[in-house]
């Protein structure tokens, strides 16, 4: 068995990442469906905008914190060494 540098703890934020943006995917969709459609009035747009922007924030804010335990494992380091501030 080789060695890992990740964790059941990785697996379980990747998983609320992932839950997060398949839940902003579906409010997207929402809206764009009625958009394609010709149902999307200025009331319903402002129904949904903000659950669209809530989504949206909380998948952020997961990756965010996704981002955070990865490079506490030391694992987000390489890709940012050698770049250089331009
Ligand atoms: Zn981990």
């Amino acid at each position: 068995m080789i060695k890992t540098r990740i964790c059941a703890e990785c697996e379980q934020q990747l998983n609320i990442v992932v839950t997060a943006l398949r839940q902003h995917q579906a409010d997207i969709h929402t809206g764009l469906k009625l958009n394609v459609e010709g149902r999307l009035t200025e009331e319903s747009r402002h129904m949904l905008a903000p659950e669209a922007v809530e989504s949206f924030n909380a998948t952020r804010v997961s990756w965010d914190a996704y981002c955070q335990h990865l490079d506490e494992h030391g694992l987000l380091k390489p890709a940012l060494q050698g770049k250089t501030a331009d």
